[in-house]
């Protein structure tokens, strides 16, 4: 392994080191990145960006896939007084290099073709934009997607977890995209952490997105540093036989199934999996189309049902000390949203994931005081978390969830569904 070379400039919002590795040639590319930021203390681990929602000029308007549902999650954290604009981590956009440490040129160049990306994202009038825009108002927010998830999974081995509020593009592979998936993220991020992390030699998927992963799965087909467990639909997108090869646990479900099966599963075939392979990083790719309406999933999680599945998956990391990282993936009705916030305030009121220094920051710099707006909120999350940690009387898997006074309606009606354009297959 290359030695690597750090130095460093500071930002407004955070200090930036460059992480320079000497010359590497991996058969035809040089892997290098500048996307593994250092973080300060006072700030989550939870990346975020708002270049990361994606508008299409106007169309997004007329179509029913929430294309912004990151800046709703992250606006429902600050609602709910978890975090600040000051307090989270801003990704930067993966480079061409960056892309190139999996993706072909090939592929690469054939990104530059509209007609190509309106197949990926699966929103024909793409096609008629010109590429520029494409590239600026599609492209680019996937490449802070992919920034994201790869500064996540160093974040992660640094403080134990963190969340990508986006990303999660599993069904891209290094020479292949589809269903909404233009960049192989989660392949991006593992390579590099190879590349870059000695100390990182196994890593396991736990991909609970209703589809299959099959991106990723093509891309560490023959690689035994990579445990894939898959739990998915399948009779739905995209019944890649040769990609299920791949699986080393792979759970099949029929369509509708609902929380009391589906959580079972995960609690046996999690357990299982980490008791067959002990991980150096786990990489949760949690996407939200397993809830009931989802017209893609064809499943029929509750929002609770959702909310209990992330915290099974992070109570089995954590209590073993293995890092996880989060990635929000798929589902792209108007309430998932809120099942994702809630997910990870519940995650919070659970103290499976906490970040002291944040929780206490004042933008001032001092720690120990909260500005007047944000205080109602921020008292609100640590009376929640207060009181279940009273309710909590036993270990961690029989902790009590945090049940929000007005669960969200996950009951839309199927017109409220109907769509001008295919909605993503993520
Ligand atoms: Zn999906």
């Amino acid at each position: 392994m290359a030695q690597g070379l750090s130095f460093g400039f500071t930002t407004k919002m955070t200090r930036v080191r460059i992480l320079c590795c000497s010359v590497e040639t991996l058969g035809k590319h040089q892997r290098t990145t500048a996307l593994y930021l250092d973080i300060e203390e006072h700030q989550w681990p939870i990346i975020y960006s708002s270049q990361y929602n994606i508008s299409f000029l106007g169309l997004e308007k007329l179509h029913p896939f929430d294309s912004c549902k990151w800046s709703r999650i992250y606006n429902f954290l600050k609602e709910a007084g978890m975090v600040k604009d000051s307090t989270i981590v801003q990704p930067l956009e993966a480079q061409k290099n960056d892309l190139l440490s999996v993706h072909s040129q090939r592929y690469i160049n054939c990104l530059k073709w509209s007609i190509k990306v309106a197949g990926i994202t699966e929103v024909p009038p793409v096609a008629l934009l010109p590429n520029f825009i494409v590239q600026w108002r599609v492209l680019r927010p996937f490449r802070f997607h992919t920034g994201g998830t790869v500064l996540a999974a160093k974040l992660a081995l640094e403080r134990g977890w963190a969340i990508n509020l986006g990303g999660g593009f599993h069904h891209c592979s290094a020479t292949r995209g589809g269903g909404f998936c233009a960049y192989a993220d989660i392949t991006i991020a593992i390579t590099l952490l190879f590349d870059h992390m000695p100390s990182v030699t196994k890593v396991m998927i736990i991909d609970l997105d209703a589809h299959q992963g099959n991106g990723y799965e093509r891309d560490f087909m023959e690689d035994s540093r990579v445990y894939i467990l898959d739990m998915f639909n399948r009779q739905i997108y995209p019944h890649d036989g040769y990609a299920k090869r791949s699986i080393k646990r792979k759970v099949e479900l029929m369509s509708d199934v609902g929380d009391t099966q589906y959580l079972a599963l995960v609690r046996r075939h999690v357990e299982a999996a980490l008791k067959e392979f002990p991980p150096d990083l786990i990489v949760y790719n949690a996407g939200t189309d397993v809830l009931h309406g989802d017209r893609l999933g064809h499943l029929s999680l509750s929002p609770q049902g959702v909310i209990e599945r992330d915290q099974i998956v992070f109570q089995k990391a954590r209590t073993r000390n293995i890092p996880i990282m989060m990635l929000t993936s798929g589902g792209y009705q108007s309430n998932n949203a809120r099942v994702i916030a809630d997910s990870i305030l519940n995650l919070h009121s659970q103290r499976l994931i906490t970040c002291d220094s944040a929780e206490s920051y004042a933008d001032n710099g001092r720690p120990g005081g909260i500005s007047e707006s944000q205080s109602d909120g921020h008292l609100m999350a640590r009376q929640k978390a207060a009181n279940n940690s009273m309710n909590n009387t036993g270990s961690p898997e029989d902790g009590q969830l945090w049940n929000r006074r007005n669960p969200p309606n996950n009951s839309m009606s199927h017109s409220q569904t109907q769509q001008q354009f295919p909605t993503p297959d993520t």
